[in-house]
């Protein structure tokens, strides 16, 4: 099978390519995402796991929220740059973090989570679908 997605960090230690098109992809507003990226969002992509393959090497974060589940991030041991989200190997979903698509024109996203928590100077693009908080 042919990859059609490619990406990695910074470093280009911490590689990914997925051989199918994402499920998902979508901004997350959360405080949580903000926090974790020191930015106003996190693009991202979500993929069957089984359509993943990830290579080098990771330090896996792991921590709880507010409601008591447990958020799996992962980034670049040498660059720090955070690349997915997810526990590989345990997980059947996995969330790449859309910055690190080599081509980002690949990414289209559909969906605003969490918009109640966007901050007043982070615009939400027209044209998505918006939730105040996660959809169920
Ligand atoms: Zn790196």
């Amino acid at each position: 099978m042919s990859d059609i997605l490619t990406g990695g960090c910074l470093c280009g230690d911490l590689r990914w390519k997925a051989h199918a098109a994402p499920r998902y992809m979508g901004l997350c507003y959360c405080a949580d995402c903000r926090k974790a990226s020191g930015s106003g969002f996190i693009p991202f992509m979500g993929f069957d796991a089984s359509a993943l393959a990830i290579s080098g090497r990771w330090t896996v974060h792991t921590l709880l929220h507010a409601d008591g589940r447990a958020a799996v991030r992962n980034s670049c041991v040498i660059c720090g740059g955070l690349v997915f989200g997810g526990k590989l190997g345990a997980d059947e979903t996995l969330n790449i973090y859309a910055g690190s698509l080599d081509d980002i024109a690949q990414f289209k996203p559909t969906v605003a989570l969490f918009t109640r928590d966007a901050p007043d100077w982070v615009a939400i693009p027209g044209g998505l679908r918006r939730f105040e908080t996660m959809p169920r």
